[in-house]
């Protein structure tokens, strides 16, 4: 069986596919109702991509790209070259073979997919990675995992605390397309942060069985993430009981916990 058989589509306009990649990257692609047309977002590698494409006679339209990280950019030359395909991508990441260069803000259409997106500035992981945010959808690359967050690479902790609150004032219901399967792992630092949190324990239940069945945890939900997630919970008693306990002293605000959530992370 094949992950378009695997996947349960969901009702909407387009349908998303996880092309897993290297270790642990998924390209997320997205395909219209007919099946004619594709996207992807972060392209690590090409061969998945092409044998994703060539298995469901699909055109390749453009490549949507958040940071410049090779696991993230590897594949791009060579499908924008085989399939002229437009690349769009941050404009302050230094990345060369991008078609078109977007900003915080930016909107754009691909047509071919009925699809309008708008650009979050979600710095701090790569000093200008961006999300893209269309109704219902976001594409996150590696500043928020489920039930985890991006090592923060070129920005700091303010900036990546900045970067998830714009995250966390999209609708509820936003489906997260993470670029990487690393929740279980996440949920371990997750359930030590917050022990009494039973969200927590049910769903590390849930995707130990999706893992054991070689099925990706991804798409989370925003909902979901605000319940198990503890980089989105700096305000919550016990996860502030944690961090104090972890850095030695009182932390006076949700920024000051989630910097030290993140430095023990960094270590766990
Ligand atoms: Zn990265």
């Amino acid at each position: 069986m094949t992950f378009l058989t695997r996947i349960a589509p969901m009702s909407s306009a387009i349908q998303v596919y996880p092309i897993p990649a290297l270790t642990d990257n998924y390209i997320w692609a997205m395909v219209d109702r007919s099946k004619t047309h594709a996207l992807i977002v972060d392209p690590g590698e090409a061969q998945p991509v092409n044998d994703f494409l060539t298995e469901y006679q699909l055109s390749l339209v453009g490549i949507l790209l958040t940071h410049h990280h090779f696991d993230h950019t590897n594949g791009v030359e060579e499908l924008k070259l085989q399939h002229e395909a437009i690349v769009i991508g941050p404009n302050k990441d230094g990345i060369e073979s991008l078609t078109k260069a977007v900003t915080g803000g930016s909107k754009f259409t691909i047509t071919s997919l009925g699809l309008k997106f708008i650009v979050l500035d979600i710095g701090a992981h790569t000093k200008g990675h961006i999300g893209f945010y269309t109704p219902g959808k976001l594409f996150c690359g590696d500043t928020l995992f489920s039930a985890g967050c991006g090592r923060i690479f070129e920005g700091t902790a303010s900036q990546m605390y900045n970067s998830l609150c714009k995250i966390t004032s999209l609708p509820d219901d936003t489906l997260i397309y993470c670029a990487h399967e690393y929740t279980l792992a996440n949920l371990r630092f997750a359930h030590v942060v917050e022990p009494s949190n039973e969200k927590i324990e049910s769903y590390i239940e849930r995707v130990t069985t999706l893992r054991k069945q070689g099925l990706p945890t991804l798409p989370s939900s925003l909902q979901l993430e605000k319940e198990i997630n503890p980089f989105l919970r700096c305000d919550k008693p016990e996860v502030i009981a944690s961090a104090e306990s972890y850095a030695g002293h009182r932390l006076k605000k949700a920024e000051e916990v989630f910097k030290w959530l993140r430095k023990w992370k960094d270590g766990f």
